[in-house]
């Protein structure tokens, strides 16, 4: 990815150009990078001859541009807001290739999602089962639907990514799920398309897909037994990917075709007619994707203890260390005469001990250096926030030769466009008068 020439390059471009040019901190998607990893997923399933699907985590990484590159290559979108909704329609995405998740949609979404044709809805509980068949009778819509179940599987992830066992928030306990999903016989509005799990984010090998599609695959036979007319099983998203060298990662040509062999054989067992199967991976597709170049500034010897080199971002425009402790790699990337490796503390600016990465080495680092963290493509742009009241980065989208801005660099007049004085406080100029006047 990164050939050491005299600067660094990502994906074809010196990234030390980029920073001069749009900027720091600046987050950089390279579409090639998206492309690719598309092209892997479904090159996997096309060696297994069966119907797939292949929907986009918008979570991870949403934007117009990144909406049309998804839908330029062939495949679905998961949202979970009529934001992401929103903004992929008005990128022309297609609404029949959408999947609206969320563990407590709100009643207002619920309408716009239907009003906009949206393909499918995926429930999430008995109680989004009645709200939603409420809102669809009112609107005199059917609604195709997939029911998320928690199939009670360990990911063997971070316990904070981990997101498919019984004690989670996110859909129907499968011990349950058949009495939730049989309600639906009452009910005309709602058409039952599938079932959907999502086991947690960070999985390295198939095995605990393999449990997953096991366990819905008990309840999928009951379904099918009971009369209904299923056609796709989701396994979710969460192939993991290598954010620093040498771990482990989903081999998506290995593992695919190993779950999808192993589903098939089960379904034949059952005597059930394989279904679609569907995943819907998030940072598989963007995180490799996506790197933050910043402009180091104060660098802090602690003699004997630490080096702290700060850089003009930090937890607001990567919050995952902080979340989760979630670790990345960085680099220096102009070139430097000086080959001295020293081990340092990555800082942001946040008044908050954010730190980005607690011990990585760098090329002599000193203030005015462009630094690359790698693989922030995922859950970085996402995630971020005005902490501080820090305007959030731009994005820029590498497609080729090419560079251009696709989310504009935010400004301080931004961060400050919905504050609001309220009217008791207007012609007050000063805090003296204004206590003057309450007392
Ligand atoms: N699908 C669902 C329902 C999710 O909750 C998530 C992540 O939280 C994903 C897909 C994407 O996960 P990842 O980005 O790890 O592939």
């Amino acid at each position: 990815m990164n050939e050491r020439m005299n600067n660094l390059t990502f994906s074809g471009h010196d990234t030390v150009d980029l920073a001069s040019r749009y900027g720091t901190p600046l987050y950089v998607m390279s579409e090639d990078i998206v492309a690719k990893r598309i092209s892997d997923l479904k090159t996997a399933f096309e060696s297994t001859g069966i119907q797939y699907g292949i929907n986009y985590a918008g979570k991870s990484f949403t934007t117009m541009a990144m909406c049309r590159i998804v839908d330029g290559l062939g495949i679905s979108l998961d949202v979970v807001s009529q934001g992401e909704i929103m903004t992929a329609l008005k990128a022309g995405f297609d609404p029949k290739r959408i999947y609206f998740h969320g563990s407590n949609k709100q009643p207002g979404e619920i309408r716009y999602a239907i009003e906009k044709g949206i393909g499918h809805i995926i429930i999430d509980s008995d109680y989004e089962l009645d709200l939603i068949n409420r809102i669809a009778t009112e609107m005199g819509h059917e609604v195709r639907v997939l029911f998320r179940v928690s199939p009670g599987i360990e990911a063997h992830t971070h316990e904070l990514i981990e997101t498919g066992t019984l004690d989670s928030k996110f859909g129907v306990p499968l011990n349950q799920a058949e009495d939730t999903i049989l309600k639906t016989r009452e009910m005309p509005a709602i058409q039952v398309d599938g079932l959907h799990c999502h086991i947690g984010s960070q999985v390295v090998d198939e095995q605990p897909f393999v449990l997953a599609g096991d366990a819905m695959l008990g309840l999928y036979k009951k379904l099918v037994e009971a009369g209904f007319h299923l056609e796709e099983l989701n396994l979710g998203g969460g192939f993991g990917i290598p954010y620093l060298q040498g771990d482990e990662s989903f081999d998506v040509l290995k593992y695919i075709p190993k779950m999808v062999a192993h589903l098939k054989k089960r379904f034949a067992a059952e005597g059930i007619a394989m279904p679609r199967i569907t995943v819907e991976p998030g940072r598989y597709i963007s995180a490799e994707a996506g790197v933050t170049l910043y402009t180091v500034g104060t660098v802090k010897d602690i003699p004997g203890l630490r080096k702290y080199v700060s850089v003009d971002g930090g937890m607001n425009d990567n919050p995952r260390p902080a979340l989760y402790g979630a670790e990345y790699e960085a680099f220096i990337c102009n070139g430097k005469d000086d080959e001295r490796m020293e081990k340092v503390t990555v800082s942001g600016r946040a008044c908050e001990n954010d730190t980005l990465i607690e011990s990585v080495e760098l090329n002599a680092p000193e203030a005015g250096d462009i630094l690359m963290v790698t693989n922030t493509g995922a859950y970085n742009y996402t995630m971020s926030s005005n902490y501080n009241r820090y305007p959030r980065p731009a994005v820029v989208l590498l497609s080729g030769d090419r560079s251009g801005v696709i989310v504009e660099r935010e400004t301080n007049e931004d961060v400050l466009r919905y504050d609001r004085i309220p009217d008791w406080m207007k012609g007050l100029t000063s805090c003296l008068t204004f206590h003057l006047q309450a007392c």
